[in-house]
């Protein structure tokens, strides 16, 4: 794998990890507050079960969009310390080299083709 190429996966790869920290950092910090339950009730705004139901349901998707964020973050951190120990663009599975055109696709690619169809 030429320098070249891995030196510009780094570079995607670090911009999706401060893009995924910046939009980690506030969401997170909602959660640990926990706006939803500190926020007094609003008169006029409908029925309150039905809005807490809402608001549990908002809630518990967030949590979902903060766990794949987390879980995109890993992989890049994984794929960025593949690159440090030069293990970069090697399959996980079958230890080939993965194709350029998946690695362009998905920096943090973990398998080669056959083994991403294999997994499916
Ligand atoms: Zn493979």
């Amino acid at each position: 794998m030429k320098k070249k190429f891995i030196d510009l996966m780094k570079k995607e790869l670090q911009e999706e990890k401060r893009f995924l920290k910046e939009i980690l950092a506030p969401l997170a910090r909602e959660i640990k507050n926990n706006v939803y339950e500190i926020r007094p009730p609003l008169m006029g705004e409908g029925d309150f079960e039905e809005r807490e139901a809402k608001e549990d349901e908002e809630f518990g998707n967030r949590l979902a969009v903060i766990e794949k964020l987390k879980e995109r973050l890993d992989e890049v951190n994984e794929a960025l310390k593949r690159i440090e120990k030069g293990d970069f663009g090697k399959c996980q599975s079958c230890s080939k080299k993965i194709e350029v055109e998946v690695l362009l696709a998905n920096p943090a690619a973990k398998f080669c083709k056959k083994c991403l169809k294999k997994k499916l």
